[in-house]
């Protein structure tokens, strides 16, 4: 056997949708990029979605329309909190804007951050917090929320949209998270603003894509949208379609800005999936039901992924094998290679990558962020799988654990 670690599960469907958009004379942004984020709002019960070319493109976005960051009207004085367990981009959009990025460790025995240490993080500088909903799980927004509010006399606001919040902002890295609850609310319209992907290997997928949503009472959804589509085409005040009106080519720039925009061959192509999703979710959970069932007998360590505060989207399969080190780590996935599996590690800390040592972070600082990593191994987890192959995964992977615990 041959398992691959995530491939995309596309069917005729999501070619059909393709095929359609291209025939229809109109590819880039349009009106099903509308539709798609009409059904994403929809689906997360939020006013309003904006749909762009990754989660990376959202997340800066959201720093953006806060004003955070030197390269948009904010400081270079302004921090920006994200764990050291998650993946580059959920931080390197803080570096994008300008602002200090400030790395917290894990909990010790979870991959969220250390809330006190968040806690204890937060200064007069503070301008937003980004949780990671790792493996789809949501985070424990009661007790990011309540952080906030403890620290709101702290916090200086120095944007109108800063202003609406009126505290340091809840940034949510909801890559992983599309479809997830939290105390029966849909991931989306918890946070302040939430970012998802739909990158090949994400639950749902455009092949490159992402969306935002936000869920601020104070805020005019209508005017943020719009300020959204200046940012993200050129600062131009009329797209393309508007352009096509009779007679209507001129337009003005209203600021240099960035190009970051969802084509309609890619909305078309997530408008297939969105019809298919609650069975992606569904399988997953039923994979991940019987992952949990053969590997807590073990002593693996596992995620919860369904209880009674929150549901994930069942993204990843994270397991953790008590007593290990990062060489017997090693020796595990290349069995499981051998066995014809692939593996993957989520993540390598942030301190332990290049870019991040040179800003000066160092896993020393992180010891259960490392603690977390070492001896961490992600299993396939996607709806390309037949029973079959979750059986094999689940025997092979029993086998050569075995000898390690
Ligand atoms: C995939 C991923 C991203 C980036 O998503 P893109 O759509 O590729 O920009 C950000 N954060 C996490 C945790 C991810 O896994």
């Amino acid at each position: 056997m041959k398992i691959p670690f995530s491939p995309p599960d596309m069917t005729e469907l999501e070619a059909q949708g393709a095929a359609e958009a291209i025939r229809s004379g109109w590819i880039t942004t349009g009106p099903k990029t509308k539709e798609f984020e009409r059904q994403i709002a929809e689906y997360c019960h939020v006013n309003k979605a904006v749909c762009l070319n990754s989660q990376t493109a959202c997340a800066e976005m959201a720093l953006r329309l806060l004003g955070i960051g030197a390269e948009n009207g904010g400081s270079s004085f302004d921090e920006v909190i994200v764990p050291a367990y998650t993946y580059t981009a959920s931080a390197s959009v803080v570096c994008h804007v300008g602002a200090k990025l400030v790395l917290i460790d894990s909990q010790s025995d979870s991959l969220e951050m250390d809330y006190e240490a968040l806690e204890n993080a937060i200064n007069e500088h503070t301008k937003a917090i980004i949780p990671v909903d790792l493996g789809g799980i949501p985070c424990d927004y009661d007790r990011i929320f309540a952080i906030v509010k403890n620290k709101k006399h702290l916090f200086k606001a120095t944007s109108a949209v800063q202003e609406a919040v009126g505290r340091v902002a809840i940034c949510a890295d909801a890559a992983h998270a599309f479809g997830a609850s939290w105390h029966g609310k849909m991931v989306g319209s918890i946070a302040d603003f939430s970012s998802f992907s739909f990158h090949a290997v994400k639950n749902l997928t455009t092949a490159e894509g992402g969306a935002l949503t936000w869920n601020i009472p104070r805020i005019d959804d209508g005017e943020l949208y719009h300020q959204a589509q200046l940012y993200s085409l050129h600062g131009q005040s009329k797209d393309a379609l508007a352009k096509t009106q009779l007679g209507a080519w001129e337009y003005d720039i209203i600021g240099p800005w960035y190009k970051c925009n969802m084509t309609d061959i890619m909305a078309a192509i997530g408008l297939a999936q969105l019809s298919r999703y609650e069975g992606i979710l569904e399988r997953r959970k039923e994979i991940i039901g019987r992952y949990d069932a053969a590997f807590r007998k073990l002593g693996i360590g596992v995620l919860m992924h369904y209880t009674d505060k929150y549901q994930s989207s069942g993204h990843l399969y994270i397991t953790r094998i008590p007593g290990i080190g990062s060489e017997q780590r090693q020796e595990i996935i290349v069995k499981m290679a051998e066995a014809g599996i692939a593996t993957n590690v989520h993540y390598k800390p942030l301190p332990m990558m290049t870019a991040y040592k040179k800003l000066g972070f160092d896993i020393k600082d992180y010891p259960n962020a490392y603690k977390q990593f070492k001896n961490e191994i992600t299993l396939p987890l996607h709806t390309k799988l037949t029973d079959e192959e979750v059986e094999y995964v689940i025997e092979k992977y029993c086998e050569i654990v075995e000898e390690y615990v």
